[in-house]
């Protein structure tokens, strides 16, 4: 037997592998990097190359690879169950999982519906929504309202009420159509104008839509502070207060899909506490189990829970189910996540953390061709452009963030681009030395690939 290298495993891979959200001609060129083994920020390949993980494996990892406190929940419970169905029974692990959450999340979520990844949990929010009015005697509520550049995940539901082109232009036929309106992103604010004061003008339209349509209206879903998948665009929390109030003068539920931004990313442990609110619904998934296992959950209210709960032959309850529903294994990362929180004061250094974060980038903004640095917590992107004064974009074809991370991987620090935007979103284990060497590497392939 041959010993195992990346050569050698990135061809069996290319033989049998269609990888997500890939142009697989792409790996022609580059192929694949086969991971051995990972521990805290770092990965190690087979040709024994380490790469800094500083996009925390698509935002899943909290507290880096292979933490002995998870590490031993999991064998523990591997043990003892490893699954079982969760209709007509339950675990130990799914309702402690389910008690803590309801404790750590804003008040008034008191209810805790397992679903088993973040997209899953946006399908069981919407149709609960939809559902909820229905019960409610209010059918006529059948649809959605959605930010500009907002992002919910790829089944039809969820990309439905998303609104990144790239990924959705292609199904429209295929999916219902949500109302969509300006997102308050600061990005576009104008010159001079605080985030505050771009985002509650922005909110304008978003009052104007509820007033119109609040009727036919089920919930407003939106990703709170950070759109990620778009682009890593920022708004500031007083959106949210005003949407609250808005959606509760309308008689419209909020949806707040936390999925990327909750456990700590945003600096508080959910972005919804910056605005002081409580949403109808809390989406969370990737970070829940500390990115060790797919798992997710949706919060809601007993007001929600009341409208279902009834004699069986009314024909209210709902009837989703997922067959990995409540995976006790998941939920038992999910538990060392959190003891993992309560061990220290994670958001106190995170605080830190995202300062240094900062430092280390700040020079970037002086740069021909860095429209802009923005950061949220422990969330930093740098948006390229080609003129800055207009802020004009790079030709995507040109692909120039792509360019970008390929240098920085030859430095051993793993970044993936959202178009020609390069952003850090590191496991929170991460140390001073590390993120200065991540933002090194980044700043590296920005000037050897944004020099004309
Ligand atoms: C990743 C993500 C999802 C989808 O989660 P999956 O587990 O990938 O299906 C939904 N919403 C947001 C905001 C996300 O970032």
């Amino acid at each position: 037997m041959t010993a195992l290298d990346n050569a050698g495993l990135a061809a069996r891979d290319l033989r049998v592998l269609w990888h997500p959200c890939t142009q697989m001609k792409d790996h022609e060129e580059l192929p694949p990097v086969p991971i051995r083994r990972g521990r805290g920020v770092w990965l190690e390949d087979y040709d024994g190359r380490r790469y800094l993980d500083a996009i925390s494996s698509w935002w899943v990892n909290l507290f880096g690879h292979a933490h002995p406190h998870i590490n031993a929940a999991v064998t523990r419970q591997l043990e003892t169950l490893e699954h079982v169905i969760l209709a007509g029974f339950t675990h130990e692990p799914a309702v402690t999982l389910a008690e803590r959450l309801v404790a750590l999340t804003p008040e008034g979520l008191t209810r805790v519906f397992f679903a088993d990844n973040g997209s899953s949990a946006v399908e069981v929010a919407l149709k609960m929504s939809f559902h909820y009015w229905r019960n409610r005697g209010q059918p006529d509520k059948t649809r959605f309202i959605t930010l500009e550049n907002s992002y919910h995940g790829e089944t039809l539901g969820a990309l439905a009420v998303g609104d990144v082109a790239l990924y959705k232009e292609t199904y429209r036929p295929l999916l219902m159509q949500p109302i969509t309106v300006p997102s308050p992103d600061c990005y576009l604010r104008a010159p001079g104008e605080s985030w505050e004061d771009h985002s509650r003008r922005r909110f304008a339209a978003m009052e104007e839509t509820l007033a119109r349509h609040a009727r036919e209206v089920c919930a407003v879903i939106v990703e709170p502070l950070v759109q990620c998948a778009g682009y890593m665009r920022m708004y500031h929390p007083v959106y949210l207060e005003l949407l609250r109030q808005a959606c509760d003068r309308h008689g419209v539920h909020l949806i707040a899909d936390e999925i990327a931004v909750g456990f700590g990313r945003t600096g508080t442990l959910f972005a919804c506490e910056q605005a002081g609110i409580r949403p109808d619904f809390l989406c969370l998934s990737k970070g829940l189990t500390g990115g060790y296992l797919p798992l997710a959950v949706v919060l809601t209210t007993n007001e929600v829970y009341e409208a279902f709960y009834d004699d069986y032959a009314t024909l209210r309850a709902f009837l989703h189910s997922h067959s990995y529903t409540g995976n006790p294994l998941g939920c038992s990362a999910a538990l060392a996540t959190l003891d993992l929180f309560a061990a220290s004061d994670v958001l106190g250094r995170n605080r830190e953390l995202g300062r240094h974060m900062e430092r280390c980038t700040a020079h970037f903004a002086e740069h021909p061709h860095v429209a802009e640095v923005r950061r949220q917590g422990m969330i930093l992107a740098v948006e390229l452009v080609q003129d800055k004064a207009a802020r004009q974009p790079y030709p995507w074809q040109e692909r120039r963030g792509r360019q970008v991370c390929r240098y920085a991987m030859e430095q051993g620090v793993l970044l993936r681009p959202l178009g020609d935007v390069i952003y850090f979103m590191p496991p929170y284990v991460i140390t001073e030395d590390e993120i200065a060497l991540m933002t090194e590497a980044a700043w590296t392939g920005i000037q050897r690939v944004c020099n004309d």
